[in-house]
C-alpha cells in the first residue's frame, strides 16, 4: 500500500495544500480542528484586515474563492476592496472549502512525528493510532506560538489567562467580559487596535500602550491609495507587489534582512475602516518601553519608561498583550526530539529550500513557519496562492 502524505493543520494553509494534493491523486491524511485559530483565538465580531481578493484559500479548481462561497450561501458578494469580510463569514467559507475539497479531514491531534529508520515518518495520533507517512506537511499556523513579553511572562505566576491579571490576545474570543472594567492592551498592530476598539464597544475603558512615537496609525482607504504603483493584495507599493508575487528569491537574502522584513513589512498598522471606531474611544499611551510588570492582589500594573526618561506605573483590571507570534521549532513539541535537532533553523524558524522542504527530506513547512524563508506574505491567507502549488509540485516530484 502507498503510504499517504500527512498534513498537520486544517487552517487556510493546511486545507489549501490538501486540496492541491488531492487534485493530483496523491493519498493524503489531514489532521486538525478546521479554522480553529479564527473560531477560538480571535475576537468575536472581528473584521478581516485583508480585502476579499486577499482572503481566498487557493485551490487547483475554479469555483472555491470567497465570492463563490458568498454565492453558494446566498449572502451579498464580497468583492471590492471596500467590502469588509466579517470573521464569521470567513470561518464559514473555510468550513465550506473543507467540506467540498477536504471532506476526509480527521479532527484529531498529531501527538508525535518521528523519522522511520527505512525512510518516511511515523506519526502518533491522540486517538492512539500510529501510522507511517511518506512525507509530512506542517501547517500548524499560529498554534502554540503566541508571544508574551518576558516582563509579563515573569509576572503572570499562574500563567497568562483571561481570568488572571495578564493574558495574550489569542486567549480571547468574547470581549464582553470586560464591560465596565479598565483594560490595557499592549501593542500597536491591527490585533491590538481592533481588540481595543471591540472591548471599548463592549463597554470597557480601554488604554492602548504602545512603544515608540506615533506608532498607532491606520492605513489609507482604497480610494486614497497612491497611483502609478503596482497593485498587491495589501495595497499599492512596489515592495508589497514584489514580496507577494515574487517570494522565490527571498530565502537567499541575508538572515538579518529576512527576519527584519517579516516583522516590519505589513507590520503594525490599523485597517483604514478601524480609525473612526478607535479615535476618541480608546486612550493611547505612548511609552519608550515596558520595563516591568507585577500583580499584587490579582490587579496588574505595568512599569513603563516614558519618552522623557522617567518611569511610571500604569494600572488596570486586566492587561492583554497583543504582542503577536514567534516561530520557534522548540514550541512544536509534536516534532520528535531527533527530528528537531536535525532540522536546520534560522532564529528558531525552519530553514526551507525550494518547494518549502526543510533540511529533513520529506518534511515540509507552510504558512507562518515558512515566513522566514518565503517572506511576510506567508503570514497571510493570500500566501496560499504561492505556497500550495509549489509545495505540492515539489512533494509530488520528490516522492513519486
Ligand atoms: C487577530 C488576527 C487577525 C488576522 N487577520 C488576518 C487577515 O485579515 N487576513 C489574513 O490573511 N491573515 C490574518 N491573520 C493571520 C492568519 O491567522 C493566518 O494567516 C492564518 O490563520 C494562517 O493559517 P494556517 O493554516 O497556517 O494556520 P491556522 O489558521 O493557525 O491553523 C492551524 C491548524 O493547525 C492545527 N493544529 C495545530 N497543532 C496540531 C496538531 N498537533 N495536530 C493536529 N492539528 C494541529 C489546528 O487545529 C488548526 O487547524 C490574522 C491573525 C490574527 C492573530
Amino acid at each position: 500500500m502507498i503510504q499517504p502524505v500527512a498534513i498537520i493543520g486544517a487552517g487556510p494553509f493546511g486545507l489549501s495544500t490538501a486540496a492541491h494534493l488531492r487534485a493530483r491523486g496523491i493519498p493524503v491524511r489531514v489532521f486538525g480542528d478546521p479554522m480553529v485559530s479564527w473560531r477560538d483565538h480571535m475576537p468575536e465580531g472581528m473584521l478581516l484586515k485583508s480585502t476579499p481578493a486577499a482572503s481566498n484559500l487557493d485551490a487547483p479548481q475554479r469555483g472555491h474563492n470567497l465570492v463563490d462561497y458568498c454565492d453558494a450561501a446566498g449572502i451579498p458578494r464580497l468583492v471590492t476592496d471596500e467590502d469588509i469580510v466579517p470573521v464569521e463569514t470567513f470561518i464559514a467559507y473555510g468550513r465550506w472549502f473543507q467540506e467540498k475539497l477536504v471532506p476526509e479531514l480527521e479532527q484529531v491531534r498529531v501527538v508525535s512525528v518521528d523519522r522511520r529508520p527505512g525512510g518516511g515518518f511515523e506519526l502518533k495520533l491522540d486517538s492512539g493510532e500510529t501510522f507511517a507517512a511518506r512525507a509530512v506537511v506542517v501547517a500548524t499556523g499560529l498554534s502554540g506560538l503566541a508571544h508574551l513579553p518576558p516582563e509579563l511572562a515573569a509576572a503572570a505566576v499562574d500563567g497568562a489567562t483571561p481570568t488572571g491579571p495578564f493574558s495574550h490576545s489569542s486567549q480571547h474570543h468574547d470581549l464582553t467580559r470586560f464591560s465596565g472594567k479598565e483594560l490595557m492592551v499592549i501593542g500597536a498592530g491591527q490585533s491590538a487596535l481592533e481588540t481595543a476598539a471591540l472591548a471599548a464597544e463592549a463597554g470597557a475603558r480601554v488604554r492602548v500602550v504602545s512603544r515608540g512615537h506615533g506608532r498607532v496609525a491606520f492605513g489609507a482607504p482604497p480610494w486614497n491609495q497612491p497611483r502609478l504603483r503596482p497593485e498587491s493584495p495589501f495595497g499599492r507599493a512596489w515592495s508589497l507587489w514584489a514580496l507577494t508575487y515574487y517570494p522565490h528569491p527571498y530565502r537567499f537574502l541575508p538572515e538579518q534582512t529576512r527576519h527584519y522584513l517579516v516583522r516590519r513589512v505589513l507590520g503594525p498598522l490599523g485597517a483604514w475602516w478601524l480609525k473612526d471606531r478607535f479615535d476618541g474611544k480608546v486612550e493611547v499611551c505612548e511609552v519608550a518601553g515596558v520595563v516591568g510588570a507585577s500583580a499584587s492582589d490579582g490587579s496588574p500594573a505595568l512599569t513603563v519608561r516614558t519618552h522623557a526618561g522617567s518611569t511610571e506605573e500604569l494600572t488596570a483590571d486586566h492587561v492583554i498583550a497583543a504582542t503577536g507570534y514567534r516561530v520557534d521549532i522548540a514550541a512544536m513539541d509534536f516534532l520528535g526530539h531527533e527530528l528537531r535537532t536535525r532540522l536546520a533553523v534560522s532564529r528558531g524558524a525552519p530553514r526551507l529550500g525550494a518547494g518549502y522542504v526543510s533540511s529533513v527530506p520529506g518534511l515540509y513547512f507552510t504558512g507562518l513557519p515558512a515566513a522566514a524563508s518565503y517572506g511576510p506574505v506567508m503570514r497571510f491567507v493570500c500566501g496560499t496562492e504561492f505556497a500550495s502549488p509549489r509545495l505540492v509540485k515539489h512533494l509530488a516530484a520528490a516522492h513519486a
